[in-house]
This record gives structure tokens, sequence and C-alpha cells, in this order.
């Protein structure tokens, strides 16, 4: 058994990668705030892990939390776009003096490996796409900065404290435990509210915009791979499906699914937003045999279907 932290570990991709990893029969620790994700999203494991609530800005916490930890999966971040325009300050708090505080006490805790979670806003606007790995970073929001200067710590890191550092850049993820309820909430999850009631959905731009979308159970796989790959592993790799789809085809996809038939309200386009995102994941499958496991279609349907079980239950 190996011991486990996850940082975030109450947000919608930490969740899930708490379960998974209990399921795998993994000791799991987890750090988390609650400034974004649920306490609830734990509810039914909170006796099979260790829950540290607090800061990763809390440098005074941090080493009795790394403390006997193999693998630090660190997702702890303000994950939006608008929210990091609003407040850059906030933003580069958590996601940047709080990751650098996270790699050093790993660093000290003599952490095995530390998986960071990146994301595909550090591409900006890429010139090609599918965006690989070796093109240019140009961020058009703080946070794509954030995730960019937090990619370029673990690189440098790595280097000079002689760390295994993996940098994951996920694209869009969707799935059970997303919160639809924020101000900043996705847009899968925020149609899936709306349209559940009744209420078309609402499109920021033309919805054209083509993204990556990617089921968490995929970026869960990828995690997980990473964490067993017996050999050293270091860099960047993006963690997608190497598809595109648009927020309109999303709409569309989600009428079908549920039965209904709402058409899309648009309003303004959202600043930072980028055009088109999506990945080449070639690099990670020749790395460490990373392939998506559920494609968008199936996510979308057990992302509806969780939906429903949760408001029931
Ligand atoms: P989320 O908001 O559900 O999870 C983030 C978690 O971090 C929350 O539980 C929050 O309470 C916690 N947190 C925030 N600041 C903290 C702090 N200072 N100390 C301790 N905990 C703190 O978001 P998510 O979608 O699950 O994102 C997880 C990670 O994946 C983030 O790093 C995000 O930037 C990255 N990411 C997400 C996506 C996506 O599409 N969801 C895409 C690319 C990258």
């Amino acid at each position: 058994m190996a011991r486990y932290l996850v940082t975030g570990g109450g947000g919608f991709i930490g969740s899930n990668l708490v379960h998974a990893l209990l399921v795998r029969g993994q000791h799991v620790r987890v750090l988390d705030d609650f400034s974004t994700g649920k306490p609830e999203n734990l509810a039914d494991v909170l006796s099979d892990i260790e829950l540290a609530e607090g800061s990763i800005c809390d440098k005074d916490l941090l080493p009795a939390v790394f403390k006997g930890v193999d693998y630090c999966l660190h997702l702890a971040a303000l994950p939006s776009v608008p929210r990091s325009i609003e407040a850059p300050w906030q933003c580069n708090r958590s996601n940047v003096e709080g990751s650098i505080n996270v790699l050093l006490a790993a660093r000290d805790a003599g952490v095995r490996r530390v998986v960071v979670a990146s994301s595909s806003s550090v591409y900006g606007n890429a010139a090609e796409m599918p965006a690989s790995e070796t093109a240019p970073i140009a961020p058009i929001s703080p946070y794509g900065v954030s995730k960019a200067a937090i990619e370029m710590y673990a690189r440098v890191f790595a280097g000079i404290y002689r760390m295994d550092i993996v940098a994951l850049r996920y694209f869009n993820v969707f799935g059970p435990r997303q919160d639809p309820n924020s101000a900043y909430a996705a847009v899968i999850p925020a149609f899936i509210r709306r349209m559940r009631r009744g209420e078309c959905p609402h499109v920021d731009g033309d919805g054209l915009q083509g993204r990556d979308f990617t089921y968490v159970a995929n970026v869960v796989d990828a995690n997980i791979r990473v964490c067993e790959f017996p050999g050293p592993l270091a860099g960047t790799y993006n963690i997608a499906c190497g598809a595109t789809t648009t927020i309109l085809g999303i709409a569309n996809a989600l009428n079908a699914i549920m039965g209904v038939d709402l058409q899309p309200e648009f309003g303004p386009p959202r600043p930072g937003d980028i055009r088109q995102s999506y990945a080449d994941i070639s690099k990670a499958e020749v790395a460490f045999g990373y392939r998506p496991l559920v494609a968008i279609e199936d996510g979308l349907a057990q992302t509806v279907a969780w939906f429903d079980g949760a408001t029931k239950g």
C-alpha cells in the first residue's frame, strides 16, 4: 500500500481521485481548505481517509501533512479563468505561492513523485491545433499564467532539488461532483443544472468555441499511471481525448441524452476565453501508456446520470 496525499482532494477532480485510490486499496490523506471544494464530496469516505483541513498557503501546516507521503497529487488551486481576471492576486497566491510551498514540503519530506495539475490554458490561442507539448506557452488569462509559472517551477525544482515532478495539462475536465452552482461553474455542469430545470443552456459568445472535453475518469487514470510508472518520469504531458467539440455540440448532446429540446440563449463572449483548444496526446501515450478510457458521449451520459442520482438521493 502506498501513501498518497491529494491536495484539493475535496474538489471535483481531487475527490474522484480519492475515491479511485481507495478502491485500489491505497492510503489517502487529503489537504483542502474547502474554498471551492465541498466536504460532501468526501462524505462517504471520511472514515477511510485522513483529512487535513487547511491551506497550501499555510507553510507551518505542511510538514505534518507531508510526513510519510510517497506520492503527492497536487490539485489544490483556484481553478477559474473569470475568477482569476477579477482577482489575479488571489489566483497567484493560491496557485503559484501555494504550489511552491507544496513542492518544497514534498522535497523536505522525501516524497517519491509529485504530480502537478496544470491546464490547457497555458497554450492560450496556440497557433497550431492539436496543441503538442512542444508548442510555445502563451497564456491569455492570469489563471493560465499561474499554471505556466508552476510548470516552470516544477521543471526547475526537479533539476536543482533532484525531485521527481510531473505536470499534467488537463483539458476541460467534466464528470460527477463538478460544482454546478458556483458563479464560476464550468460549462457542462452549468448546462446540466439549467436544462434539468427546463431552462435553456446559456452560451457565452457564439458557442463555436471548441474544447477537448475530457471525462474525469481519464484524468484519474493518468494520475495513477504516472505514480505507478516504475522508472523515472519528468516533464509536462497533455491529458485529454485528442478531439474537439463545440459548446453548441455539448448543448445538442445533452438535449439528446436528457430527452429535451432546449435551444441555447447567447450572451457576450467572455474575456480570456480561448477560441479553440484540443490536444495532441501522443506524448503521454508513449511515456506512460495513457489513452482515454471514456469517450465524451459516454462521459456525458454518465455525468447526467450522476446528477440525476445526486438530486434524488
Ligand atoms: P475544484 O475547485 O473542484 O478543486 C480545487 C480544490 O482545491 C478545491 O477542493 C478547493 O477547496 C481546493 N483549494 C483551493 N485553494 C486551496 C488552498 N489554498 N489550500 C488548500 N486547498 C485549496 O477544481 P477542479 O476542477 O477539481 O480542479 C482541480 C485542479 O485541476 C486545479 O489545479 C485546476 O486548476 C486543474 N484543472 C482543472 C481543469 C478542469 O477542467 N476542471 C482543467 C485544467 C486544470
